[in-house]
């Protein structure tokens, strides 16, 4: 299987995580294409987010503008029909007995990594890049860089064939994934992610802060605004 060296296949889901990955692949490969899961997530909102976040890249960041290609949409229904989490039930967001919060889907990243392979192989795409974070997270365990490592190894191994996961946000917190947005794209960028991207685990878009749309009160949306508080405060104390 010939996979192109300079293309990327962006897991993209309107969020303020996949929106920072989506403009570092941009930086970096000729040809992207974004793919987006429908799972029945109770933050479908994301996915709506979509489309208006490429049609700004494209208007707005002429340097990009002419790598941005097709963008997926897979409907996982499945996964929302035989998971039990709040993320796709219509229950309180709490912590299980097992450390976890009640948000975790059992295998979602593996399942978004492989159907991402899947579309990838038919593309011809080499590069495969997702938002996964060991640093500032919820502890799940799909996240965590060893599952991705071995997804790679067997990835490639089942398809014959050498892919590249990259997971650009792994090691660093919120704070510094706000940093990234600047530093691929400006001040420009970071307002365009605080306006358009949506991270709300309960899909609130009335509700606006100075880091973006949401409940404020969610795991999501605390993680993104204590980020971005220290993402501002660490530009002051530069200056
Ligand atoms: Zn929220």
């Amino acid at each position: 299987m010939n996979l192109a060296e300079d293309s990327a296949l962006v897991l993209f889901s309107g969020g303020q995580d996949s929106a920072t990955c989506l403009a570092w692949a941009l930086d970096r490969f000729k040809h992207v294409e974004t793919i987006g899961f429908d799972y029945r997530q109770r933050h479908l909102v994301e996915l709506s987010c979509r489309d208006n976040i490429l049609e700004t890249l494209a208007q707005d960041f002429p340097q990009w503008a002419g790598r941005i290609h097709d963008s997926h949409t897979i409907d996982l229904g499945l996964l929302g029909e035989i998971s039990d989490a709040a993320l796709t039930r219509d229950v309180a967001i709490r912590m299980s007995e097992n450390n976890l919060p009640n948000t975790f889907v059992p295998g979602r990243n593996i399942l978004f990594l492989t159907i991402a392979a899947c579309v990838a192989y038919r593309r011809g795409i080499k590069h495969i890049v997702g938002g996964m974070c060991e640093t500032d997270y919820s502890g799940y365990p799909d996240c965590r860089d060893d599952t991705i490592k071995a997804l790679q190894a067997a990835l490639n191994l089942g398809m014959d064939t050498r892919f590249v996961l990259h997971t650009p946000l792994m090691w660093i917190d919120k704070q510094r994934t706000w940093e990234l947005a600047e530093n691929l794209g400006g001040k420009k960028l970071v307002e365009m992610i605080v306006e358009q991207s949506h991270s709300c685990y309960q899909g609130d878009r009335t509700q606006r802060h100075s880091w973006g749309y949401g409940c404020g009160a969610c795991p999501a949306c605390q993680l993104r605004a204590d980020g971005f508080t220290r993402y501002q405060s660490g530009l002051k104390s530069k200056t």
